[in-house]
């Protein structure tokens, strides 16, 4: 198969398009064609630029952690996938090895790694995995809008529900709007009856949100975020504030958006992760924060869900061939984006 392999660390150039042998599934793994899978910042070319070695990268390397496309060959004992099946792939992939996994409790797994970063991931033609990370999709949903759409949206799932407890008629303010994470919590929260109000740095990345479906956009680098939510709701608070860059600049601004007994959920910190507490505010209006990781079958299969029915879209900015691996990690780490960059090995 062909294969975005390095061996070793450094600029896009490392990145080969190399003829390697093709895996074979063990016992408890799939052999998955890949037609899609995403490239991102940290996970691919950070990773790939040698700074993420304390991620457990062992050389040399293929990258992509969230590849979608069609069941080749499954192992022995598999059978919650058959060849033909089209799926997308979980990224975080069990050690089949471990008491946990020979019991079948693979999310309990105490030896998982991650795909594409902590074990070959899916920038190559084929990608083996354990089977219990494959997610079976629906016929109409696009290899590449799947492989988007579940790098974020059980995420942004779990937040918005199982943390943040959004209701229907609800008001949430999702900040950094036009990234990944917010855009899909956007629709997420629209499909489920709630009020939305998109926050981001620029114009351009407000109009994205407010395209994706938030009823309210806010410019925080040019508006007052508070008074700005506030004034969009009559004076009053918002239920829910979706967190995920924590600028010491917005953070405290976004908290205070919040009515009394208002929640604020957080799994990010790209915007510098230090930020400034008002205490009072907190306890006064009996405030909950909370951060959170992971997600749940159900996260999963909602996601699956609400992007099969058109409900949940992902925004891609461009689909490259395998064999331009070098153009698309460069494009990643040029200007800021606000689509998801797709590499497709079946494209060449
Ligand atoms: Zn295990």
């Amino acid at each position: 198969m062909k294969a975005a392999i390095y061996r070793e660390f450094g600029s896009p150039d490392v990145l080969g398009y190399e003829d390697i042998d093709d895996p074979i599934a063990g016992p408890g793994e799939i052999v998955v064609e890949v037609h899609a899978v995403t490239v991102n910042r940290v996970l691919d070319c950070a990773v790939r630029a040698g700074e993420q070695t304390q991620r457990g990268v062992v050389l040399p390397h293929i990258g992509g952690v969230d590849p979608a496309g069609i069941v080749r060959d499954v192992g022995i004992g598999v059978s919650n996938v058959s060849a033909g099946d089209r799926v997308a792939l979980l990224s975080r992939a069990p050690c089949l090895d471990c008491e946990h996994c020979a019991a079948g409790d693979f999310k309990k797994c105490s030896k998982s790694t991650m795909l594409g970063v902590g074990r070959w991931g899916g920038a190559a033609e084929l990608v083996k995995v354990p089977a219990s990370v494959a997610v079976k999709l629906p016929g109409n949903l696009e290899f590449a809008e799947a492989a988007a759409v579940l790098r974020h949206g059980p995420m942004a799932h779990h937040l918005l529900f199982d943390t943040g407890n959004l209701q229907p008629g609800q008001t949430v303010l999702v900040m950094g709007a036009a990234g990944g994470l917010g855009l899909t919590g956007i629709q997420i929260a629209k499909a489920a009856g709630a009020t939305v109000i998109a926050a981001a740095g620029s114009d351009e990345r407000v109009a994205v949100g407010c395209e994706y479906g938030a009823d309210f956009g806010v410019n925080y680098a040019k508006q007052d975020l508070t008074e700005a939510v506030r004034g969009y709701m009559g004076g009053e608070g918002i239920d829910l504030v979706f967190e995920n860059i924590s600028n010491p600049k917005t953070w405290p601004k976004a908290l205070k958006c919040l009515r009394k007994l208002g929640t604020l959920v957080t799994a990010g910190a790209h915007g510098g992760g230090k930020v400034e507490l008002d205490c009072a505010f907190l306890y006064h209006q009996n405030i909950r924060i909370f951060g959170s990781t992971g997600n749940t079958d159900k996260n999963v299969s909602d996601t699956v869900s609400l992007a099969g029915e058109g409900k949940l879209k992902a925004k891609i900015e461009k689909v490259f061939p395998l064999s331009e691996a070098p153009a698309a990690h460069r494009m990643m780490e040029g200007d800021v984006l606000a689509g998801k960059i797709i590499l497709d090995p079946t494209a060449g």
